[in-house]
């Protein structure tokens, strides 16, 4: 689960982040391949089958996000920090701005979907760029060669532009490829407003947010939504280049904004 040299790298500049290229860590391209592989529409739907009944647990937010830390991402070639480093720095970068408490909150769960890997879902299924599938895979997406491998390349109902959806149905008809983005929204759907929900919904779909592709398949409310992805994505990604954060002295400020919007218990 981890890389031999250190990803983590205090005070780098914006231009430092997300090289996706022969410079970036073989397990980072190794992960591509096999994600770009196996990502496919019948892989979709049997995931939301078996997550979505959200019948795994039963459990606080923040036992989740403590249960959480013992993940290092990867996918990610930016940062070796711990998960729950990685969600408070996230949040405080948010608070520092001024930004409002579910946007705090936002930042502090936006990962905690990746409780599928500790669950024993395989990282590429859980982690990494998301994109949209049942319908041509944009150019844009990081190692899009790695398509070439995915059986959907055989199937011609997936590889028009709008594929197996209609054109301007809306993301939320659109089945993007499985990880901990979609599966946290559905857990986390009935107690945030619909601004923090998107941010958690497409917070990994960088050809949407960041390149701006797939505009064909999306409503105005899709649009107006999106906005605020692209506001929160600096906080997920430049905050890895921010002094590590004193976990324990956050913890009582954390825990009393995540009682304010979630009860005790939620399902997983
Ligand atoms: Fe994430
Ligand atoms: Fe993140």
């Amino acid at each position: 689960m981890s890389t031999a040299e250190t990803r983590y790298q205090e005070g780098r500049s914006r231009e430092d982040f997300r090289h996706y290229d022969d410079t970036t860590p073989a397990v980072v391209r190794e992960f591509y391949r096999l994600n770009h592989t196996h990502q496919t529409v019948s892989f979709n739907r049997a995931m939301r089958e078996k997550w979505l009944k959200l019948d795994h647990a039963e459990m606080p937010v923040w036992d989740l996000m403590v249960e959480l830390n013992k993940l290092v991402d990867d996918s990610d070639p930016d940062t070796d920090l711990s998960q729950i480093e990685h969600n408070f720095q996230t949040a405080e970068a948010i608070r520092a701005d001024g930004h409002p408490r579910w946007f705090q909150l936002a930042g502090l769960i936006h990962d905690l979907g990746k409780v599928l890997w500790l669950w024993g879902e395989p990282q590429w299924a859980v982690v990494g760029d998301t994109f949209p599938v049942g319908c041509a895979w944009s150019p844009k997406i990081v190692f899009a060669e790695f398509f070439g491998g995915n059986p959907d390349a055989l199937a011609p109902e997936y590889q028009t532009p709008c594929g197996i959806y209609a054109e301007g149905c809306g993301l939320d008809q659109v089945m993007i490829s499985w990880g901990h983005d979609e599966y946290l929204y559905q857990v986390t759907k009935n107690y945030l407003p619909a601004e923090a929900l998107a941010m958690i919904r497409y917070h990994s779909c960088y050809p949407i947010h960041r390149e701006g592709e797939y505009g064909h398949l999306m409503n105005d409310e899709d649009r107006r939504l999106m906005e605020w992805v692209k506001k929160f994505n600096p906080y997920d990604l430049y905050s890895k280049g921010h002094t590590k954060p004193d976990v324990e002295a956050l913890t009582p400020y954390y825990r009393e904004l995540i009682g304010e919007y979630f009860p005790a218990k939620i399902r997983w």
